[in-house]
């Protein structure tokens, strides 16, 4: 596996695997890999040659630096991890490589990223979008791959990667969790453990809406179903509800009678956390 520190080794590399014919698939993430990762790495094998893993915590998408600064990290861990995934090359990159004249040039989805998770978190989609934007042309993929878990951010990316007209393919990929339902996060090592324990509220409230959906219900009922999950466990905060259509993210009300994605997000002293679902009546 090559470990690339720059923007142009990374170019070289990739133009090396076009010569020799084969298709690029890329796996973006801000490191501290666990197998939600993994499992983008394994859909991009699946669909290309060659895959190439970018780990960067983008400051831009950051609302506050300390909560930038307290982002997990352990370089060695996933160098080994991507290396027995069988991954071909990974991306390193320093803040001054993606940035190096700074950020006064951004890409911004202005409707989707400014709605729903983007309003409990400014700026947060701005970040994303403008990074994404700069890794695809670092490594100028075939696909790339994102989890559903970010439902929201996998949408802004597909929007701006059509309005920009990127020649990549957007793939998304089912949330991975652990045994008791949680969906992994590289967040999650940053609970105690006691709200560790309490997390697994998430999964429940959106399981419940899930069966309720199937059982007939309104919109109104589910945003009542997941808030009073969530406000029953004393350590979780809401911050986040939204039902919203699976397709354009819009507000829907009244009886649910398609498919309707669920995005929560909840906080957990001080660490937020978020999990959606897409629900079928
Ligand atoms: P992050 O390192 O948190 O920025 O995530 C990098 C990519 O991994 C994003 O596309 C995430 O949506 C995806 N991802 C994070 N957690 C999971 C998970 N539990 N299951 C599947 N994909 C995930």
């Amino acid at each position: 596996m090559l470990i690339c520190r720059t923007v142009a080794e990374c170019r070289a590399a990739v133009a090396g695997f076009r010569q020799a014919g084969d298709t690029v698939g890329l796996v973006p993430t801000m490191g501290y890999l666990h197998d939600g990762h993994l499992s983008l790495v394994a859909a991009a094998k699946a669909r290309t040659d060659r895959v190439v893993v970018t780990i960067f915590v983008n400051p831009t998408q950051f609302g506050e630096a300390a909560d930038l600064d307290a982002y997990p990290r352990d370089e060695a861990r996933d160098i080994a991890l991507l290396q027995a995934a069988g991954v071909d090359l990974v991306l390193i990159p320093e803040v001054a490589e993606v940035y190096p004249q700074g950020d006064e040039t951004i890409v911004e989805t202005t409707r989707l990223a400014n709605m729903l998770h983007g309003k409990v978190r400014p700026g947060h989609f701005r970040g994303v979008t403008t990074v994404v934007a700069r890794l695809f042309n670092f490594v100028g993929p075939d696909i790339a791959c994102f989890g559903e878990k970010d439902y929201q951010q996998l949408q802004v990316i597909r929007k701006m990667t059509r309005d920009l007209a990127f020649p990549i393919e957007i793939v998304g990929c089912p949330t991975v969790r652990e045994a008791d339902g949680l969906a992994m996060s590289s967040r999650n090592v940053r609970l105690t453990p006691e709200d560790r324990a309490a997390a697994v509220v998430l999964n429940k409230a959106l399981t419940l809406a899930e069966d309720a959906t199937r059982a007939g219900t309104t919109v109104e009922a589910l945003r009542d179903l997941i808030a009073g999950t969530i406000a029953a466990e004393p350590r979780a905060t809401l911050r986040g509800l939204d039902v919203v259509h699976a397709g354009d993210l819009a507000e829907v009300s009244g009886p649910v009678t398609e498919t309707t994605a669920i995005m929560l997000s909840v906080e957990f002293g001080g660490i937020l956390l978020i999990d959606q679902r897409e629900v079928t009546p």
